[in-house]
């Protein structure tokens, strides 16, 4: 009986890890890599037809965006999860696959100049449509067989729609492990959904640690701290864009927004507009508001009660079009934009920042994982490239905090410390490389053992003792940040140093040779801009 972890290892993205149990291998979650540049090409290290099971713990796309992909090659398994969580799925695997395709266009645009050969999307919209096909639905608190041996129950993970921890009991030879997979776990100030519930028992417990060194700082009133900036920016005539998840961040906020409008909170512009400029977000608020028996908390449900839609307001728009979002930049009125993607890699968002970052205040109001645009703003980038041009920043840049959908540490540890006994390991994951360190410390000094695998790290849950190590996966690092240049892009600072002295030396070369080299070195630059 092995687990192998093949993503999300000293690392917030790309979850997937492997049990295997009497033969049968068992994926929970496969998702998506996203910020990284060592290991971005997002390449499965083992072989989908091998694979028997995939368990989602729910819909974010670095828990599942790489569903297509395993099925593209050659998954033939059985993927189980909620029945909201295949519903979001069903949007965010299209959206995916469309983000992957439009990138490869992209780059395949780009290089046809240059006489590269074409790339090939990561996977396609037929991809996703297939993996969407194959998802089964199960429910909260159900205990199944999922095949000989192995029984599995989700439970609600208080995160996102849907969202689930993942119990399994699993026996080989006579004897029977206990493995609690914890997805993300939720925040219980967040709105709408349910708080996470507490596990009881487990042998091995593989858990989250995105926010393990440090605990929320809620405001007091969350609408009412929204508010307040909303009137500040409004009062000096400028736009507030907001990066958001398009899948449960966003309807927090319009959730909220709902409360500030209803309460006449913004004094500046009481009729502020608010435009929810993502297709994917569109389609994701259509879902919470639809039919959540069984997974709303209780505010939520006295709100529908008292007849109201939760996500609905005046002045509300939810954009479809490009001319629709294009249309935003040209109306001057001060107004709220909500775009995704929610650390700015990708989407309508990099359209607006490119509009808005020398003038208005961009809010950010969830994670930014090291890498991403988000962070390099959040860290005082002054300037950042965006379609090939070098915008200023001159927006006021907030980190709106309070707002998250992940359990901060106190509640981290009290979720683990809910188990009783104590297990005989914690894994922890999905975390930035220091704080899955910390947190696993923190863990083994109040007498709980764990530690923070490494990418592909084996371990023996028979035995409980580590097979394999796995490796150290590099994380993209950026000029503009505090963090250290990484190998390969101090190689680059020196392959640049050789360039220049070249150049120098050149010169007195014949008009022709170096006509050729200019002309050499402009195609490699715009390949890579
Ligand atoms: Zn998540």
């Amino acid at each position: 009986m092995k687990l192998t972890f093949f993503g999300a290892a000293h690392a917030v993205t790309g979850s997937c890890h492997c049990l295997e149990v009497g033969g049968k291998k068992i994926l929970i979650d496969c998702g998506l890599q996203q910020g990284r540049d060592e290991h971005d090409e997002n390449a499965l290290d083992f072989s989908p037809g091998y694979i028997d099971y995939v368990l989602v713990t729910h819909a974010h796309i670095d828990h599942s965006g790489r569903l297509p992909l395993l099925v593209k090659q050659g998954f033939h398994g059985r993927i189980l999860t909620t029945g909201l969580t295949a519903e979001l799925l069903s949007v965010m695997l299209r959206d995916s696959a469309h983000i992957q395709e439009g990138d490869a266009n992209w780059h395949n645009q780009k290089g046809k100049r240059a006489g590269l050969p074409p790339v090939e999307p990561l996977y396609t919209l037929m991809d996703a449509e297939e993996a969407i096909q194959m998802l089964e639905t199960v429910e909260y608190g159900w205990l199944f067989d999922l095949c000989e041996g192995v029984k599995v129950r989700f439970t609600d993970a208080g995160h996102l729609l849907g969202s689930s921890c993942v119990e399994i009991w699993a026996t080989e030879n006579g004897v029977t492990k206990k493995i609690v997979f914890s997805g993300d776990l939720g925040n219980e100030a967040q709105p709408i959904i349910r708080d996470p519930s507490f596990v009881d028992e487990a042998d091995y417990v593989v858990m989250e640690s995105t926010y393990g060194d440090r605990n929320h700082e809620p405001p007091e009133s969350y609408a009412g701290a929204l508010a307040d900036l909303i009137d500040e920016v409004f009062a000096k005539g400028g736009n507030i864009v907001i990066p958001s998840f398009a899948v449960g961040r966003t309807q927090e906020l319009l959730y909220y927004l709902r409360e500030i409008k209803r309460d006449g909170l913004v004094q500046s512009l009481p009729s502020f507009k608010v435009y929810v400029d993502s297709p994917l977000a569109s389609e994701a608020t259509k879902i919470y508001s639809g039919n959540l028996k069984g997974y709303l908390d209780d505010d939520a449900i006295a709100v529908i009660q008292g007849g109201e839609n939760l996500f609905t307001f005046p002045g509300l728009t939810l954009t479809q079009s490009t001319e629709e979002s294009r249309a935003l930049n040209d109306d001057k009125t001060p107004k709220i934009i909500i775009s995704a993607s929610g650390m700015c890699d990708a989407g309508r968002i990099r359209h607006h920042l490119k509009h808005n970052l020398w003038r208005a205040a961009i809010v950010f109001v969830g994670y930014q994982g090291e890498g991403t645009l988000g962070r390099r703003l959040l860290e005082g980038a002054k300037s950042v490239k965006l379609f090939g041009e070098e915008i200023a920043v001159r927006a006021k840049v907030v980190n709106f905090k309070g707002l998250s959908s992940h359990a901060d540490r106190d509640h981290l540890l009290e979720w683990v410390e809910h188990f009783a006994p104590r297990p005989q390991q914690v894994f922890v994951v999905h975390g930035d490389q220091e704080v899955t360190e910390l947190f696993a410390n923190d863990l083994n000094q109040r007498g709980i053992p764990a530690h923070a695998p490494l990418y592909e790290e084996v371990y023996d849950l028979m035995t409980n003792c580590m097979l394999a190590k796995g490796v150290a996966l590099e994380v993209k690092r950026t000029t503009g940040g505090a963090s250290a240049p990484s190998a390969a892009y101090v190689r680059l600072q020196d392959v640049s140093r050789s360039l220049a002295d070249l150049i120098s030396r050149s010169r007195g070369r014949s008009n022709k040779d170096l006509a050729k080299l200019a002309d050499q070195i402009k195609l490699v630059m715009e390949k890579w801009e």
